[in-house]
């Protein structure tokens, strides 16, 4: 830890005390508690708060927690001066401790505060934001401490892809004897905050749905997260070249009820997108990559700058949205598959869907695009143009989108059709790369 001196503020009623401390990594908890009832003496504090970067409060009341909060603070501390300022003092909120029965004793964090980009058009129930706290402690210490699958069990073996801040590997599990598909992300911050994001990621090991990639677990290494899911052996649609319509409205089936389930446990996407949807040699479709945990997006986001061309309107241009965003991505992304290309001609996505959001102003400015007169069927037409209108209210809602013509005309439960079209890509991909 950085033993450069610091400035902490503590916040009182009466206003702020700053005190300097030159020596932050010998400073422990209790040093800093009669520190605060020195300028406090009239409360009874047993605990302290400061607030991480989105604003929320993050209590202190140990040394273990106090050395989290030093090296959050030591992370913003080299941001500030990285972008040329002059580094806040840490600035802390004393408060009167709980009784320790109603301590969360393993420091997890859960955001229940209302977040509009939560807005799945209702609110989410306090039922599911609670969901972690109700969790037992068994189960909470199972994730904490790596969840079924441990770094040492893993046998890397080919780099799948790499996308805005990860690498995907293939991978063998060794005790489990399973294929999977393990995503790298290296992500630069504190204890306090990996241990959210684990907390966050806790709603994945409920998803259950065919049509939803299957999460094992994920763990910290250092600096790195590692995310492990099932392996798809036909890998993302992102690579294939056009997609038949009889393929793909059993795709759009599959996406359609995939989305639907997770919309039903108030989950958005957020990031549909041809790479975010995998097919296998059975001929299944599943969703992956859908943003659970908000902490693990932002702290991607902070490394990967760059706005997502899959992004509804009202997404670029910054405002609130809900489940019709997710709609308009379905949108655009079948669209793209049907065409074989990007179906804004202007827009080039040479190196992945970040763009910078200049290029991606025509989306919020122009009409939506319009397929070539007379290639496709008028149902696929009218379902893409449905889900592509620049009024989110305007697009289908999820029981329209489930209940429109070209999704019931393919929904007939044929996995055959995308498996023998996938098995035939596959082997065209390894003829031309003779293998
Ligand atoms: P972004 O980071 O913006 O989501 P991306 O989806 O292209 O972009 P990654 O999510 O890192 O990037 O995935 C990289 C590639 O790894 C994907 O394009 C896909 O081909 C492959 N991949 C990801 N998950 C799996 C999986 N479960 N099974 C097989 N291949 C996978
Ligand atoms: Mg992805």
């Amino acid at each position: 830890m950085d033993t450069e001196g610091i400035v902490i503020r503590i916040k009182t009623p009466a206003g702020d005390m700053d005190s300097a401390v030159d020596c932050p990594s010998l400073l422990n908890f209790n040093d800093l508690l009669v520190a605060i009832r020195d300028v406090m003496p009239e409360a009874t504090v047993t605990a302290f708060e400061y607030e991480d970067e989105v604003g929320d409060r993050i209590t202190v009341r140990s040394d273990e927690e106090l050395k989290a909060m030093l090296s959050y603070y030591y992370n913003t501390m080299n941001e500030q001066r990285m972008n040329g300022l002059l580094p806040d003092p840490l600035q802390i909120f004393p408060r009167a401790g709980k009784t320790p029965g109603n301590r969360n004793i393993h420091g997890l964090k859960v955001n229940t505060r209302p977040n509009p980009a939560n807005d799945c058009t209702q609110a989410v129930p306090d039922s599911m934001a609670n969901n972690s706290l109700k969790k037992s402690s068994a189960e909470l210490k199972r994730i904490l401490t790596n969840g079924q699958i441990s770094a040492q069990d893993i046998n890397y073996q080919e780099q799948l892809g790499h996308g805005n801040g990860g690498t995907v590997y293939k991978a063998y599990h060794v005790l489990g004897n399973r294929v999977l598909a393990v995503k790298v992300i290296p992500l630069d911050i504190t204890v306090e905050l990996q241990k959210q994001i684990m907390s966050e990621l806790e709603i994945l090991y409920k998803c259950d749905s065919p049509y939803i990639i299957t999460f094992f677990s994920a763990f910290f290494v250092e600096n790195r997260i590692s995310i492990c899911t099932e392996f798809m052996d036909g890998g993302s649609l992102d690579v294939y070249k056009r997609i038949p319509e009889h393929v793909l409205g059993r795709i759009a089936v599959a996406v359609v009820k995939g989305l639907t389930y997770l919309w039903s446990l108030k989950i958005l996407h957020r990031d549909v997108k041809p790479s975010n949807m995998l097919v296998n040699t059975r001929g299944q479709v599943k969703l992956c990559d859908f943003g659970v945990s908000t902490q693990l997006v932002n702290s991607i986001a902070k490394t990967y700058v760059g706005t997502n061309a899959y992004m509804a309107p009202e997404r670029i241009s910054g405002e609130q949205y809900g489940i019709h965003a997710d709609v308009w991505s379905v949108g655009i992304s079948f669209m793209e598959l049907a065409l074989g290309m990007f179906p804004y001609p202007q827009i080039q996505k040479n190196q992945g869907s970040l763009m910078p959001l200049q290029l991606l102003q025509c989306i919020v400015d122009e009409d939506p695009p319009v397929f070539p007169v007379g290639q496709f069927s008028e149902k696929f037409v009218h379902f893409i143009t449905q889900c592509m209108r620049r009024q989110p209210k305007e697009r289908p809602a999820p029981n329209d989108l489930m209940e429109h013509s070209f999704i019931t005309q393919f929904n007939d439960g044929n996995a055959e059709v995308v498996s023998m079209w996938v098995c035939r890509c596959l082997e065209e991909r390894r003829a031309q790369q003779g293998l």
